[in-house]
């Protein structure tokens, strides 16, 4: 997690870092810091708090000179203090770090750095790396040379940017953690995301696991070993264009992403309806062969892997499972050749998931990745991308993404079974969505909103897909609203939840026409214990006291359910003055372990 961004070029530094930094704080945002070089010491300043809060506070005594590095953290070693916050120097203040991942030797080789003399200032994994760089040009190695050690050195994941007092340049490198290098003519701007820089330039250099390399205003250059020397060669990556619109990663006349993005669902629908059939025609053959299909996700990507089981056994007969990404060890061992794994990913950087991809892929099976970013990590080590057509999503809770993934799956789902290319149900769901969103409908949502306030816990369930669609509304509520949010399964509340049901307390129930009569009777045990009935669904239960309509759109039903949830937690975190885009204690990618 969290964002790094650097700038070396002939501007100054210091303001272009910020603007940079702000365009990544949904990466973390919990505290931020820059270290400036200008020739004589590097100058580091870091606060706990936004960049908003950072740029006020540093307005006056912002550092000059044109090289620097700056991050904005998702702390995962040592609390949200500014002795943690990054950039993170050497002892002797010369060498400054900024460091993505999570090194997980950090304490080993604290403890022998710490016997070499070094003082340790923060309890961060990452200030080794600063001192490793220091210690290793004390024995007499190059800057260069003590950089590409770090390989050698560091176990656990990383994209690091590094400068050094005098040297007018910033070195960077990356192993299992983003990092990609913005190009303008005399510049270049190295950063966790393409939409930190892609305002000023749109030329991007896409790093490979381990690569090293030199940034200047005269230039790019490679670090390799030459036997045990570090030599700088010219042989770069030259830069794609990316094609994205800097205003699809501005808020616009939005007050937060996270409406933007759901608002934005019936043109990403419809997008997705004109460019995802024809990959997912090329995909259906390996599906069809394959002996064992597993989908792997994490957070909401993991409820559209459920979505993905329950819709190939209703629609293809078809067997999967969905796994959990951290928890897809326990289950490798059972996978080979014949396997088929289809990854879900946002970002396609989540940790979990990439680490679950590895596992696949050492047992010889197939790999998909569904993403947003089609030269993510997870893009480049599976076999073939379905992208999601959603653009960039901003907001930490996911949204676009996540009816995009449902969209997905629902095509490939169809297409196994009929040679059509599916998107009726996405035209149904696309007519739905764009009702929902009307807004009429977000002041309903708001209104009922209101009945949710209050300290009481509340229950979601639903059966078959539509429990995906409880889980992930319960996720939202949570992640954005900082609700007590508990999904069930719809046949499960007489199993033991019923128990908690008092006056008064909210259960929201999604269903479509078949579940209909299973769900009012389900609802009206609940009433008849005094909870508070909320429906979701083609028509209002007996027992509704509230009711959202949501029209039946056949197996793409659950895309349309869960937006009146996702308008939900957005209002709710209004009426409770929360930031819909900043969720306490997250942040969006999750490239941590
Ligand atoms: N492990 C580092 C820290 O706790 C970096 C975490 C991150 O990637 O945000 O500061």
């Amino acid at each position: 997690m969290c964002g790094i961004a650097g700038y070396v070029g002939l501007r100054p530094a210091a303001p272009i870092i910020l603007e940079c930094l702000k365009r990544l704080e949904y990466r973390g945002y919990d505290s931020c810091g820059l270290a400036v070089e200008s020739g004589g010491p590097l100058v580091v300043r870091k606060t706990v708090g936004s960049i908003d809060h950072f740029q006020e506070e540093i307005a006056a005594l912002a550092p000059q000179g044109t090289t620097g590095i700056g991050h904005t953290r998702w702390a995962t070693h040592g609390k949200v203090d500014e002795r943690n916050a990054h950039p993170h120097v050497s002892c002797d203040g010369s060498i400054a770090i900024v460091h993505n991942g999570v090194i997980e030797n950090a304490d080993r080789l604290r403890v022998e750095l710490t016997q070499r003399g070094h003082r340790f200032t923060s309890d961060t994994d990452s200030e080794v790396v600063a001192h490793l760089l220091e210690e290793d040009v004390r024995q007499g190695r190059s800057f260069d040379r003590a950089f590409l050690a770090l390989q050698e050195s560091l176990l656990g994941t990383y994209a690091i940017l590094a400068v050094r007092a005098g040297s007018g340049e910033i070195l960077v490198t990356r192993k299992g953690s983003p990092l990609v290098i913005g190009v303008g003519p005399t510049e270049y701007f190295p950063a966790s995301d393409i939409p930190s820089f892609l305002p000023i330039t749109p030329r991007v250099v896409y790093l490979g696991e381990d690569e090293c390399f030199a940034l200047a205003p005269s230039g790019m250059r490679r670090l390799v070993l030459d036997g045990d020397r570090a030599v700088r060669r010219g042989d770069v990556p030259k830069p794609d264009s990316v094609s994205l619109a800097p205003d699809s990663i501005s808020k616009g006349n939005f007050e937060h992403f996270m409406i933007k993005e759901i608002l934005e669902q019936t043109g990403t629908l419809e997008r997705l309806i004109g460019g995802a059939p024809g990959v997912v025609r090329e995909i259906v053959p390996l599906l069809r062969r394959a002996h064992e299909l597993v989908f792997v996700g994490a957070g909401t990507s993991y409820h559209a892997c459920l979505f993905g089981q329950y819709l190939l056994a209703a629609v293809a007969r078809r067997h999967s499972d969905a796994y959990v990404s951290s928890d897809f060890e326990h289950h490798a061992e059972l996978l080979g050749p014949d396997s088929l794994v289809i990854a879900l990913s946002q970002s396609g950087e989540t940790r979990d998931t990439l680490e679950a991809l590895r596992l696949a892929k050492d047992r010889g099976a197939r790999t998909i990745a569904l993403t947003n970013v089609e030269l993510s990590s997870i893009a480049r080590l599976t076999d073939h991308v379905i992208p999601l057509f959603s653009g960039p999503e901003l907001a930490v809770a996911a949204t676009k993404s996540y009816t995009a993934q449902l969209a997905i799956l629902a095509l490939l789902g169809q297409s196994l079974v009929s040679d059509e290319d599916g998107v009726r149900p996405l035209w149904q769901a696309r007519d739905a969505l764009f009702n929902l969103t009307s807004e009429a409908a977000r002041h309903h949502t708001r209104e009922l909103g209101r009945e949710l306030l209050g300290p009481q816990p509340v229950f979601l369930t639903g059966r078959g897909r539509h429990y995906v669609t409880a889980l992930e509304a319960a996720l939202k509520l949570k992640e954005v609203a900082g609700l007590k949010a508990e999904a069930l399964h719809g046949g499960e509340m007489k199993h033991g939840t019923l128990a908690l049901i008092e006056n008064g307390t909210p259960a929201i129930h999604f269903y479509d026409d078949q579940d209909f009569t299973r769900t009012e009777i389900a609802a009206s045990e609940l009433r008849s214990r005094g909870a508070r009935i909320f429906s979701v669904g083609p028509r209002p239960l007996a027992s509704s006291d509230h009711h959202i309509r949501v029209d039946d759109a056949g197996i793409a039903t659950p895309i349309v359910q869960v937006i009146p949830m996702q308008i939900l937690a957005y209002e709710l975190a209004k009426l409770k003055s929360m930031d819909p885009d900043r969720p306490r204690n997250l942040a969006k990618s999750v490239t941590v372990p």
